[in-house]
């Protein structure tokens, strides 16, 4: 893994082919300083957008790539910080851009999303009620039998995408069983981008002895309460998985932080306005080189 500065140039949404990752933000949903942790994929011609906040639009902005370039998108869970600019993408997309745009979305979450978000702000827009798919086309992910739990699974383009249910919230829920929606997203078999999540071991011990990640970027609250990860619980986790984790969804005070979590053993803070940078088919050089 490459991780190299952007300085606020224009982000592209094509490159030669490698899997990049682009941190639009990396902050918490209550931060006033950093940008929402929503991510975009980029690899060859293809991308995907991973949650679109309140704030992506704008954020997006200031590095010059407009939200109407985005054409597909991934929804990790409802929270504003995750949904909250998806508004402006779809009544940009029918009334201005016309055009639908992609979503990666089962039918359970899509009735969610659409019933208790979108439908308000855009259900009576026309002469007719309108649904979600005037507004989106629905790639639709399968259910993969062979993960640990329940995990969907589906291809943008050239970009694998496995999305293993997370637990949350309610804070008093205690398995993914029995909280409401919310997924990690698993990247070309490589990268586990957890989201938001409570401590949730499993979901980790399982998946990387399965997948044996580069990388794993972790939902990091700087407190232990509520629907989050905290640093001190991460910190329960055992190195070798530390070692791999970028802390991620951190609130504003995360350099009072910063020093105790190196010392620990984690990899790293993820950045905002960095490019991370993952070489085609490296796993395939290094096994033959094990080999
Ligand atoms: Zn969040
Ligand atoms: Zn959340």
């Amino acid at each position: 893994m490459r991780v190299s500065s952007t300085s606020g140039e224009k982000i592209r949404l094509e490159n030669d082919g490698e899997l990049l990752l682009y941190f639009i933000g990396t902050g918490s949903a209550f931060t006033k300083t950093l940008s929402q942790n929503n991510l975009l994929i980029v690899k060859g011609n293809d991308h995907v957008l991973v949650d679109c906040g309140t704030k992506c639009s704008q954020s997006l902005h200031k590095v010059d790539l407009p939200l109407s370039e985005i054409e597909n998108f991934l929804i990790t869970h409802s929270h504003a910080d995750h949904i909250g600019g998806l508004e402006e993408a779809q009544l940009h997309g029918r009334y201005i851009s016309h055009r639908k745009l992609n979503m990666v979305i089962n039918e359970e979450y899509q009735n969610i999303l659409w019933n208790q978000s979108l439908r308000g702000g855009s259900e009576m827009s026309e002469s007719r009620p309108l649904g979600f798919e005037d507004f989106w086309n629905p790639i639709r992910p399968v259910l993969n039998k062979f993960c640990p739990r329940e995990t969907w699974e589906a291809n943008v383009g050239s970009i694998n995408l496995k999305l293993p249910r997370t637990k949350h919230y309610p804070d008093n829920a205690q398995s993914w069983q029995d909280s409401f929606w919310s997924v990690g997203v698993i990247i070309d078999d490589r990268i586990l981008f957890t989201s938001d999540t409570r401590f949730d071991p499993e979901l980790l011990l399982s998946f990387d002895d399965m997948f044996n990640f580069e990388v794993i970027f972790h939902d990091c609250q700087l407190f232990t309460a509520g629907v989050h990860s905290s640093l001190d619980e991460l910190k329960q986790l055992p190195l070798y998985l530390r070692k791999k984790i970028v802390l991620m969804h951190y609130g504003d005070n995360w350099r009072d932080y910063k020093q105790e979590a190196l010392d620990a053993g984690f990899h790293s803070w993820a950045k905002a306005k960095h490019e991370y940078t993952f070489r085609v088919a490296c796993r395939a050089i290094d096994s033959r080189v094990k080999a």
